[in-house]
């Protein structure tokens, strides 16, 4: 793909300040700091939660940040002293369950309860997240997206996904298991479209029992023998990324019927795809 954005200097990313106040920014494309790495962003999905940093419910609302926490992209770089398992090239999701990546060293990390680790940061609230063609992260926060996988499909299973799918594992739901998932759009749409079968290898969740990881790769990895995860349904919304003050109205108005997908550059040829009945709801 000849895109030539994916060599430009700069990127572009909507940052908000304030309650609401997007600005469209150009920012200088950098190398990636020590135990970081570069990402550009394919998609990203829009979470409610994404209301605290764009509404004004952080620390500091007057310092500009680029939410979103349901991202999905392509490694450019990797800083210094990152696990060098992760290379140029390699799609990974970033944000995982609101998480920015654990530093290794507190005390929850070296019980392995990475989840809780002191110096976690949120991708969206506390670091810049993927409402932006780039993004940076640590390296510890990255999953490994399977090449099966579209990245716009994919997006909100990091979120609203791992979410539902957390709970079904926590309640030991079994394939014909007849479960109410609580939740308005996004949880719901997720559990409609993720398997029951846990798979082999499949990306943890925020509140499961910390499982200790493979010090060669930090992140879950879908195996082949893994089942691979059902692509999202039909119902979920793609905006171009050039239109995320818009969509993320549209999440926050109660106007998105499930989940908004913000494309990033690589798809914008695609434009806006309102959003349509899933089959099982629009009967
Ligand atoms: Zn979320
Ligand atoms: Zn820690």
């Amino acid at each position: 793909m000849n895109n030539p954005a994916h060599h430009a200097s700069t990127y572009r990313a909507f940052t908000v300040t304030g309650r609401r106040q997007f600005a469209l920014v150009e920012r200088e494309r950098h190398e990636p700091a020590p135990g970081q790495v570069r990402i550009r962003v394919e998609a990203c999905g829009i979470c409610h939660t994404d209301a605290l940093a764009v509404e004004g419910l952080r620390p500091d609302p007057s310092a500009p940040i680029a939410p979103g926490h349901e991202i999905i992209g392509v490694i450019e770089a990797v800083g210094a002293g990152a696990d060098p398992t992760w290379r140029p090239g390699d799609r990974v999701g970033v944000g995982v369950g609101f998480l920015g990546g654990q530093d290794n060293t507190c005390e929850p990390c070296r019980r392995g309860d990475f989840v809780n680790c002191s110096d976690q940061p949120q991708t969206g609230t506390a670091v810049d997240g993927g409402y932006a063609e780039v993004t940076y992260a640590r390296a510890t926060g990255l999953v490994r997206i399977p090449p099966g996988l579209d990245p716009l499909a994919g997006a909100p299973l990091l979120c609203a996904g791992l979410t539902m799918y957390n709970a079904l594992i926590s309640a030991s739901a079994r394939p014909g298991s007849l479960v109410a998932v609580q939740g308005l759009g996004g949880l719901a749409t997720s559990a409609s479209s993720t398997p029951a079968r846990p798979a082999t290898g499949s990306s943890p969740s925020p509140g499961a029992p910390p499982r200790p990881r493979s010090p060669q790769n930090s992140a879950p990895t879908t195996t082949s023998t893994a089942r691979r995860p059902t692509p999202a349904p039909p119902c979920d919304e793609v905006f171009p990324l050039s239109e995320a003050p818009k969509a993320y109205e549209r999440v926050i108005n109660g106007d998105a019927r499930f989940r908004i997908v913000l494309a990033g550059f690589v798809h914008q040829e695609i434009g806006t795809r309102e959003g349509k009945p899933c089959p099982a709801t629009a009967r």
